[in-house]
């Protein structure tokens, strides 16, 4: 299983992209600016869009990828998400004033489908799985765990602290790497509290309760303030973490 890195800023300026993983050639988790970088060919291959919540910087691309490939697909792209997010979806999105409502058009043969799932659900895909894990964020939100038949790799999604999920993650006896996002820095931390997402004194905070030894990628950095943010966390770090910001291009295998 193949998880590629399309965007992981906060935010978009030069090269940088927002929230959208690619894994293998046919999965996004969560649909970015990340995506604008695939290629109309890599664009139709996608099946399936798993989507961690509603907010613009994780959804942007996926009204135009739609309306890009349907064409040339011979079945729907299917979104997944929690009911929540799908009516906003729905409600938002796909409601003829800001785009096509894709799950009617074109009538043969529409271009999107939406699966609900819950929290907790695991959704298997071949051998690969995608389990939505709980998040506490200003919308409803999940995080994924990403599963191979050997390994794991647990994604926060947008959170503030988040004791549940914890408890998910330190149950799973195959981890093989966490990406969690710190979005501000310190100066922003009043920001970071009211927007229900971690500052570094609160990611050190939540890392106190995981049990695993394995590598941190830190994501959703603020554009312009990912070297303050860094920093901030090597300095902060009383413990030593395996720890790094995650890379835009990352291709992890497991
Ligand atoms: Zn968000
Ligand atoms: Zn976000």
């Amino acid at each position: 299983m193949k998880l590629q890195i399309l965007g992981c800023s906060g935010g978009i300026g030069g090269k940088r992209h927002t929230t959208s993983m690619l894994i293998d050639d046919d999965i996004l988790i969560d649909a970015g600016s990340g995506v604008l970088q695939l290629s109309l060919e890599q664009l139709a291959l996608i099946d399936h869009v798993f989507i961690t919540h509603s907010h613009l910087d994780h959804i942007l691309a996926l009204p135009l990828l739609l309306d890009s490939v349907g064409a040339m697909r011979d079945r729907p792209v299917t979104v997944y998400a929690i009911d929540t997010v799908l009516e906003i979806l729905r409600q938002d999105i796909f409601n003829w004033r800001i785009w096509p409502d894709f799950t009617e058009v074109p009538p043969e043969c529409p271009y999107l489908r939406y699966s609900a799932i819950d929290v907790y659900q695991a959704v298997q895909l071949a051998e690969r799985v995608i389990t939505a894990l709980p998040a506490n964020h200003t919308v409803p939100a999940v995080g994924y765990q990403l599963s191979s038949p050997t390994a794991s790799i647990v994604f926060s999604g947008d959170t503030g602290k988040n004791p549940v999920l914890w408890d998910c993650i330190n149950k799973i006896e195959n981890l093989h790497a966490l990406i969690i996002e710190t979005a501000f820095p310190q100066d922003e931390h009043g920001i970071a509290e009211i927007s229900k997402h971690l500052s570094p004194s609160t990611l050190l905070e939540e890392l106190k309760q995981l049990t695993a030894n394995v590598p941190i990628y830190i994501t959703h950095l603020k554009p312009g303030r990912e070297e303050t943010i860094m920093g901030e966390i090597a300095e902060l770090e009383s413990v030593e973490y395996q720890l790094q910001a995650l890379q835009q291009g990352q291709i992890f295998n497991f």
